[in-house]
């Protein structure tokens, strides 16, 4: 394999979720380690930060391009680390790639303003230049993407990086740094340090004076210690945490264009992504009719190993989560759910969750409030629009929602009463390099991709210029 050199090293075992076999054993670093790194990375900072934008858009560029033409090898460690079906692992190691290839074009437009001047004899301006030395930490279930939605925009804005994968998914990001230094990024300036001490590294990347700003997607709970540590050095964050997404299907939906939504928002990674439709409410004059399209295409759903053709369902990521899962349907079915489809694990191994569907969840039940995080389908039933904005709005989080209709004047007034960072409107896919991605309330702070994701990495500072 390609990327065979990636698992030398000693700490770190990385399995499969699928087979539960150990793939790989990588290099765990020690906090002691990653400080000395970030020092060397500060020290490196000034050269990488002194080329031009255009010099640093073209390292970037190539990087793109490596990152593209080994994408079966990276895929492949993706779905072997992950468990994602293989068909997905390729996609995310597209989507991935375009982060590096939209911020290698974006770095060059890091304009400042100039400013009507309020006084004779003087001007103003504000110039924009990079944060400094960065740090991140990245979860599991986007190996490729969370780290080049992270790295990409870092090193266009002239900063470095250090990067702390998730510890059940490495070799996606080892292998990412291969190509980046590669392509030419200095070795100091971008480094991926797997670990068996997260919590010492967050602590770590909170205090640490050289570190001027930590990205960090996961948890929400994570993501309020790290808010709480990061207080002492007054480091910059952004976070992207956890969701609850609500996918309304209203009575003048298109229903088959709404199924297909649902299956691909919901399903994608087996329902392990933080934009995973996770509530479904369905208004009463079409929740029967919607259902039963849902309950024919679940049906011709493929459990399996996501390394097998044809599997559409892969492993959830260990066998916690699959009970963590199987808790929150047996929960849901104890206080008078009904199961239309699956309900408990898979007869095809240990790690895996069969497709669920719930029929008569309420609101107040555990599975239509917390993160669910596996392929279950919580469906809710709804009368009228302002109930189910009520209903839509009624947590924590604000990452994303999706809601199907086709009245303008309904579209209009959801899209602007649900307090999400992202809407989906009649799609279930939102996700792209070119939009703002981004939770608020619980689900975090700061946008990644498009011109903003940029901007998380650049200071504004303003210049007064005298004696004119
Ligand atoms: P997690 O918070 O447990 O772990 C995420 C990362 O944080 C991992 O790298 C882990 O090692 C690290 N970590 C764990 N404890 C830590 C600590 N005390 N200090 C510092 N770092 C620590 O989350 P997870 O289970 O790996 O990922 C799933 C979560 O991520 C879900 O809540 C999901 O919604 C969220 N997520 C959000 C987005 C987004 O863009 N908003 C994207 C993907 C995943």
């Amino acid at each position: 394999m390609l990327f065979a050199t990636l698992a030398a090293g000693e700490g770190l075992d990385v399995l499969n979720p699928a087979t539960q076999q150990r793939i790989a054993t990588v290099k765990a670093y020690s906090t002691e380690e990653i400080a000395r790194l970030i020092e060397a990375a500060d020290a490196a900072r000034g050269a990488w930060a002194a080329r031009t934008a255009k010099e640093r858009s073209v390292v970037l560029r190539r990087w793109y391009d490596l990152v593209m033409s080994h994408q079966e090898d990276l895929a492949a460690l993706v779905t072997a680390e992950s468990g994602k079906p293989l068909a997905e692992a390729r996609g995310e190691v597209a989507y991935g790639a375009a982060f590096i290839e939209w911020f290698a074009e974006e770095g060059k437009r890091a304009y400042g303003d100039t400013i009507p001047t309020f006084a004779n004899g003087k001007r103003v301006l504000t110039i924009r230049q990079g944060v400094g030395t960065c740090a991140a930490i990245t979860p599991w279930n986007f190996p490729v993407a969370m780290i080049t939605r992270k790295v990409a925009p870092a090193l266009a804005a002239g900063c470095a990086m250090v990067v702390k994968p998730a510890e059940a998914t490495p070799l996606s990001a080892l292998a990412l740094e291969t190509l980046a230094h590669e392509a030419g990024v200095p070795a100091e300036v971008f480094r991926v340090v797997p670990t068996d001490d997260p919590a010492g590294v967050g602590t770590l990347f909170c205090t640490h004076p050289q570190v001027r700003k930590l990205s960090f997607t996961g948890s929400t709970r994570v993501g309020q210690l790290l808010m709480e540590q990061a207080a002492a050095n007054v480091t910059r964050l952004s976070l992207e945490l956890g969701g609850n997404a609500p996918f309304i299907v209203f009575d003048d939906a298109d229903l088959d264009a709404a199924v297909d939504g649902l299956m691909a928002s919901k399903f994608r990674n087996a329902g392990q992504t933080c934009v995973c439709a996770n509530r479904i409410l369905v208004q009463d004059s079409v929740h029967d009719a919607f259902l039963a399209k849902v309950q024919e295409r679940v049906a011709a759903l493929v459990v399996g190993d996501g390394a097998q053709p044809g599997t559409t369902i892969g492993p959830l990521i260990n066998e916690a989560a699959v009970k963590k899962v199987g808790a929150l349907v047996a929960d849901a079915c104890e206080a008078g759910a009904r199961v239309l489809a699956g309900g408990g694990k898979s007869p095809v191994g240990t790690g895996f969750f069969e497709p669920t569907i719930l029929a008569d969840v309420t609101p107040d039940m555990a599975v239509a409030s917390a993160e669910i995080f596996g392929p279950v389908v919580p469906v809710i039933r709804f009368a009228d629009e302002p109930q189910a904005i009520r209903i839509a709005n009624d947590t924590p989080y604000g990452l994303a929602a999706y809601f199907y209709a086709r009245d303008v004047g309904r579209i209009w007034r959801v899209m602007e009463a649900l307090e999400y960072g992202m809407v989906g409107v009649n799609d279930g896919i939102i996700s792209t390099e070119v939009a703002p991605f981004g939770g608020i309330k619980h689900s975090g702070l700061g946008r990644e991709g498009s011109r903003h994701g940029l901007d998380e990495y650049l200071e504004l500072k303003y210049c007064l210029m005298g004696g004119i």
